[in-house]
């Protein structure tokens, strides 16, 4: 395993662990997988499924060998995180306008959001460097993902959260696992910044989205679609557009799997923003050389609620290799989504129907045609945001 530079490929795997390279890109991890055997994988992955208390229970440490080969053991922080379902949705398929839905239900997960997928992999790294202070800028929910694996290795988490357009819920349930909380006037992005410049001084080990170890643990929601699936990938994949670590992580688990060969050929991505917060879908509708940030985002999907997107590069690399599209939703037709998803008996918060609400305006416009198949992530559980939900359905 390396850790190379996403822009300029600098090999940083000797080097102590840090979070941008000194031409400010991202890093990568990047496998060695020539010599895996992909038949006994598949047949190891299997297996698996009918472990109950070991790491391989988990939904994504099953996938160790692709995700953390040279892992310790005995670092692995699990909550058998992962494992979530993946239901075929009948009642969506008029509304969204192709001939099968499916919908993975990542809100499954112990802290009720897919941020546990890759918090599990970051905190056991963490514990692997031997550190004990963990930190996160967050809209809510990789706050509550961190303080729970934060809680579970015995380390300290601090959070920093927006004071505005935050969802209550989140700050008290990652206040109620133990994280010290602290609240900015400012935004996701400032919170970031903030981490950025400061994280060696304070000591702090970071698990935002620009940690390389977030993404690769968030790589095994496509590997457990898939295997639900029996290894047939639908045609479009539907991902909700913030940070963007989704869409850097499905990109980068759909080519693991493609060049594997468990899948024998590359679906299609949608990354779908809120129209108050969709910097990343107006550079690619508007052909734009680079992000223009959205300095004040404004979106009832708070988890979405983000201006300034580090990883956008990334995720242009992901839509170009997969022939992706962007879209953008308003509000209303998140909520509208929202209800439907909540009343097929599913469920799940704002920023997740982004999705549904994406998917139906596709093949609205023709991009997707009715006779494809799509699965939409929801991101994260009904309980986590209610803010919208009295106003709009009653
Ligand atoms: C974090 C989050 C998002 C945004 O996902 P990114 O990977 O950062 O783009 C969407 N929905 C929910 C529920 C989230 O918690
Ligand atoms: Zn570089």
């Amino acid at each position: 395993m390396k850790l190379i530079c996403f822009e300029c490929k600098s090999d940083y795997s000797d080097k102590s662990f840090q979070y941008q390279c000194h031409c400010g890109g991202l890093f990568q991890v990047v496998h060695d997988f020539k010599a895996v055997d992909s038949e006994k994988l598949r047949r190891m992955f299997a297996e698996r499924l009918s472990q109950r208390m070991s790491m391989h229970a988990s939904g994504v440490w099953r996938y160790k060998e692709l995700i953390y080969p040279e892992l310790p053991e005995a670092f692995v922080t699990t909550k058998y995180e992962g494992n979530t379902g993946l239901y075929a949705s009948e009642s969506l398929q008029a509304y969204t306008g192709v001939r099968q839905v499916w919908l993975k239900a990542q809100s499954e997960n112990p802290s009720g959001s897919f941020k546990d997928n890759g918090m599990t992999v970051a905190v056991s790294h963490a514990r692997s460097l031997g550190k004990q202070k963990l930190a996160c800028s967050s809209t809510g929910n990789t706050s509550s993902s961190l303080a729970m694996y934060a809680a579970l290795a015995g380390c300290k988490a601090y959070v920093y959260v927006p004071e505005r357009q935050v969802s209550e819920n989140k700050i008290k349930q990652t206040l109620a696992y133990g994280a010290e909380i602290i609240r900015i006037a400012g935004t996701y992005d400032d919170g970031i910044r903030f981490l950025e410049q400061n994280y060696e001084e304070l000591g702090l080990y970071v698990c935002n989205s620009i940690n390389p170890w977030r993404i690769e643990g968030q790589k095994s929601m496509i590997y457990e679609a898939a295997q639900s699936l029996n290894w047939k990938i639908p045609d479009w994949i539907i991902v909700p557009g913030g940070a963007l670590s989704n869409a850097v992580s499905l990109g980068k688990g759909l080519n693991d799997l493609y060049m594997l060969g468990f899948i024998d050929h590359l679906p299609k991505v949608a990354v779908v923003q809120a129209e108050g917060a969709s910097p990343f879908h107006r550079m690619i509708e508007g052909n734009h050389p680079t992000l223009i940030p959205e300095l004040q985002p404004q979106t009832i999907a708070s988890a979405m609620n983000i201006g300034n997107l580090p990883s956008w590069r990334k995720a242009q690399a992901m839509l170009s290799q997969t022939k992706g599209v962007t879209v953008s939703v308003t509000d209303e037709e998140i909520l509208a989504a929202k209800q439907l998803i909540d009343r097929s008996g599913i469920g799940c918060e704002p920023a997740s129907a982004a999705t549904v609400a994406g998917l139906r305006k596709l093949t609205a416009s023709l991009i997707i045609d009715p006779d494809e198949t799509a699965l939409c992530v929801l991101t994260g559980h009904i309980l986590k945001d209610f803010a919208s939900f009295l106003d709009y359905d009653n």
